[in-house]
């Protein structure tokens, strides 16, 4: 077994990073302080980084994304955990979903999405279900010319701006699970779609969360994204892998985190001595070194199972992202304290990642969610 990195994946790192730190971070406080990531700057990231081959980069290249392996991804994904979310959203990780795009489809949705000349959101929580799909109330009916949706969507992030939202909706009620449901792509200038309102939230500046409603609205027959009834199956597929690029995000947050503790325990003096000197302060560096390890390495181990095609990887991305999200609050937190009332201040970025790294044990699956899954996973195994 071999616990080093493959020559190329350190200089996909190394390009990342400089996106990451020229591009990205001068505009971080901006962002943060107005809670607003201007229409134009976020266009001109997401051409940069589709011009050294970071945009779609977890797309596969049959459908004009860069290719990168799993394990890659986690690379990326700890690169851009350095940063605020809107902006490593310009790095274009986008839902695998939109590989079902077929025929027509790839001229007008797929190709410009992957360019990043358009973008996404990906709705699926409404007011009455989040963890439990079985409660969606989306509905899409069969008409004389496609469909028409009705229902409403909420905490749905970029549908503020983005060109294109996939929504979930139920196609057939009286279905199981897997089949109950159907992709299908909403353009925000649809008859019947009714943007509402952008949440007041916690985190996560300059990126809105919002809530839409579609009333009759009205899509034609190549509005579906994939199969009618296979939508299900496109959603896991989408969140297992995107579980193991976020379990990377919230590595390269801790770790940019404990870079931040280190330099600052190493100029802070109390008592006579730097920070660093005293034994308490030690411990809890130690302490969030061997987590943040811990993590890293139950990603990198999910990422290899997903390039190895073991269905491993479903178990596997799963604990990596529920440790790893909660690894990184503990993180935010102790780092937080070493740095004591500067901490609590916004003149460093510490407070601003311990309100962002929040919602990790929300998104993309709640911390119960994964913990139900991962018992039933090993109750079945042993
Ligand atoms: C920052 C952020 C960005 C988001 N972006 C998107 C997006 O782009 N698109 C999108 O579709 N959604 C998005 N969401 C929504 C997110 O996916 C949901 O909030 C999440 O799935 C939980 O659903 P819920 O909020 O309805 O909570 P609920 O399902 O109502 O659950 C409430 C609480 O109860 C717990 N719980 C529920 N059932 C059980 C059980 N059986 N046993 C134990 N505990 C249980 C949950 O874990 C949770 O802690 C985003 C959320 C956040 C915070």
């Amino acid at each position: 077994m071999s616990f080093s990195l493959p020559g190329d994946l350190d200089m996909l790192r190394t390009t990342v990073r400089r996106y990451v730190m020229e591009e990205l971070r001068p505009l971080e406080r901006t962002v943060e302080e107005t809670d607003h990531l201007d229409a134009d700057v976020f266009r001109r990231l997401r051409e940069k980084a589709a011009s050294i081959g970071l945009y779609a980069h977890n797309i596969p290249e049959d459908a004009g994304g860069g290719g990168i392996s799993m394990l890659g991804q986690v690379v990326v994904g700890e690169e851009l955990g350095r940063t605020c979310m809107p902006l490593a959203d310009a790095a274009g990780f986008l839902p695998v979903a939109i590989t079902r795009a077929a025929g027509a489809q790839r001229e007008w949705f797929l190709d410009p999405v992957v360019r990043g000349e358009k973008t996404l959101a990906y709705a699926l929580t409404e007011p009455d279900a989040g963890s439990d799909l079985s409660g969606l109330r989306m509905r899409a009916s069969r008409s004389a010319g496609g469909w028409v949706v009705n229902g409403s969507k909420q905490f749905i992030s970029g549908a503020d701006i983005a060109d294109f939202i996939i929504v979930l909706a139920v196609t057939d009620a009286s279905a199981e699970l897997r089949s109950r449901f159907t992709l299908f792509i909403v353009r925000r200038d649809d008859p019947g779609f009714d943007y509402l309102f952008n949440f007041r939230k916690m985190g996560w500046r300059g990126y809105q969360l919002g809530a839409f409603t579609l009333d009759n609205c009205e899509l034609p027959e190549d509005r579906v994204l994939g199969e009618v009834g296979k939508g299900f199956a496109a959603i896991m597929d989408t969140i297992n892998t995107t579980r193991i690029e976020y379990a990377g995000r919230y590595v390269g947050m801790a770790d940019e985190l404990l870079g931040l503790a280190i330099g600052y325990a190493n100029e802070r003096r109390t008592f006579g001595e730097p920070l660093a000197s005293h034994q308490g302060i030690q411990f809890t560096l130690a302490d969030c070194d061997c987590e943040l390890e811990a993590a890293r390495l139950l990603a990198y181990r999910a990422a290899a199972l997903a390039d190895a095609g073991d269905p491993g990887m479903r178990l596997a991305g799963t604990r990596a992202k529920l440790y790893a999200s909660e690894m990184v609050g503990r993180v935010a937190d102790r780092v937080l304290q070493v740095f004591g009332g500067a901490g609590y201040m916004c003149d460093f970025p510490v407070e601003r990642m311990y309100r962002d790294a929040r919602a990790f044990r929300i998104g993309e699956g709640t911390s119960e969610m994964l913990r139900i899954q991962v018992a039933r996973q090993i109750l079945k195994q042993r």
